[in-house]
């Protein structure tokens, strides 16, 4: 198992291959943090205790962020016993490293799951942006550890996969920063699945995730307030539509043919970019809510006047939104295009009527993009002779 001693952190020589979702916490303790209210009730209850206890517990893991069972001081110490001996626990994950951007609006906080697993989750607040007198803060959570997909200008896509995230496990990314903004007197306005990893590949622990953060009684944030971002499981798509769920939808669509989206996410095999359309429209009709395309934009691959024109055809008269992203340059030889041909670009989709924003870019310096700060750290540790530590974070390239 990885470890942290004095700032500096041990990798283990343990094979990738032997990292199964399976296996990786076996160690027979739940975290209070998967559980979900009526499954706290029947945690408290089949202990003989009355059913206000799970509401404390509840109110404690998420109004306190207690660090283990010892610190739910509302409890009486032989329930507190019990839970215990019945093989709970609290915490999934510690904090180990935490990346600030010059203009602080960007953190990134590097997160230490119990079996030693690094994923990295991303908080951003627009100052500009106002939610009753706070600033919108979005937090950008991890769904796996690593990414199947292998989009070849994603730097998780790069790393291959490793395993699921587990629901507590993408409970505890937003428990963490939500203690942080408590202090602030600040609370998060906004969740988007657009960390390492697929969601939809890890559908089950990310729709119990979901509900978890939406519960009125559990962390209890607007469903609406929630986007998940997908490479476009069309399967997944329509499942998420037939739950009773309002979240948000974004594809990540990157080419407007299929010749080329192949190219740059090389499993979309089996979906093809007109089943994504007709996906993100089934999504539509069931939840009445609008989809957004994400597009990657890439000097020279899928940014030229007459690649907009197409995807302008593909998407006209479809109601749909289009957020443009000029491409991180964190993995292959990929560089972001000029201002002016990403304006170019824009200009042409809104021409057309599609409604399309350029995503502003936040905290680049601090690698905030889809995977960059656990790739920098794992590479520094791979260097001979080179060790994490939480001071020295070594730049990306
Ligand atoms: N797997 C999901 C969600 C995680 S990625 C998905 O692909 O949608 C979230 C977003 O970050 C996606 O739109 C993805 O295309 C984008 N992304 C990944 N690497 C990027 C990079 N190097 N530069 C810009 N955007 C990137
Ligand atoms: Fe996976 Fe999304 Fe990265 Fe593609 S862009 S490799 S789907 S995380």
């Amino acid at each position: 198992m990885d470890f942290l001693r004095n700032g500096i952190l041990f990798l283990s020589t343990k094979s990738k291959k032997e990292n199964t979702p399976s296996d990786v916490i076996d160690n027979n303790m739940t975290d209070l943090y998967r559980l979900l209210p009526e499954e706290m009730e029947a945690m408290v209850i089949g202990m003989g205790q009355p059913r206000y206890r799970a509401d404390q517990i509840l109110h404690a893991l998420y109004h306190e962020s207690p660090k283990d069972i010892w610190d739910l001081h509302q409890l009486p110490t032989t329930m507190l016993d019990e839970i215990v001996a019945a093989g709970y626990t609290i915490g999934s994950a510690n904090e180990v490293h935490r990346v600030v951007s010059e203009d602080g609006d960007t953190t990134k906080m590097l997160l230490n799951l119990v079996d030693g697993t690094l994923i990295e989750t991303v908080l951003i607040q627009y100052e500009s942006s106002k939610h009753n007198g706070h600033p919108r803060t979005t937090i950008c959570v991890s769904t796996q550890v690593g990414c199947a997909m292998g989009c070849v200008f994603c730097a998780t896509g790069q790393m291959g996969f490793e395993r699921n995230i587990r629901a507590e496990e993408i409970v505890a990314q937003i428990i963490h920063f939500a203690q942080l903004l408590r202090k602030r007197e600040q609370h998060v306005t906004n969740i988007v699945f657009m960390g390492m990893g697929e969601p939809l590949a890890n559908y089950d622990e990310t729709i119990r995730a979901i509900r978890l953060l939406t519960n009125q009684r559990a962390f209890g944030i607007g469903q609406r307030s929630i986007t998940i971002s997908t490479i476009g499981i069309t399967q997944g798509i329509d499942r998420l539509a037939d739950e009773d769920l309002q979240v948000g939808l974004a594809i990540s669509l990157h080419a407007p043919n299929d010749k080329l989206r192949q190219w740059l996410v090389p499993t979309a095999g089996p979906h093809s970019v007109e089943d994504l359309i007709s996906a993100g429209r089934r999504y539509f009709k069931k939840t009445g809510r609008r989809v957004t395309f994400e597009y990657a934009l890439i000097d020279g691959i899928n940014d030229s006047p007459k690649i907009a024109d197409e995807l302008a055809c593909l998407l006209r008269g479809n109601g749909s939104h289009v957020n443009l992203i000029p491409v991180n340059p964190t993995a292959g030889d990929f560089e972001r295009p000029a201002r002016g041909r990403i304006l170019a670009f824009e200009q042409i989709l809104n021409d057309t009527g599609i409604n399309c924003t350029v995503r502003v870019e936040k905290g680049s310096e601090i690698s905030a993009a889809c995977g960059q700060l656990r790739t920098d750290v794992v590479e520094s540790i791979k260097r001979p002779q080179m060790h994490y530590k939480p001071d020295k974070l070594p730049k990306s390239d």
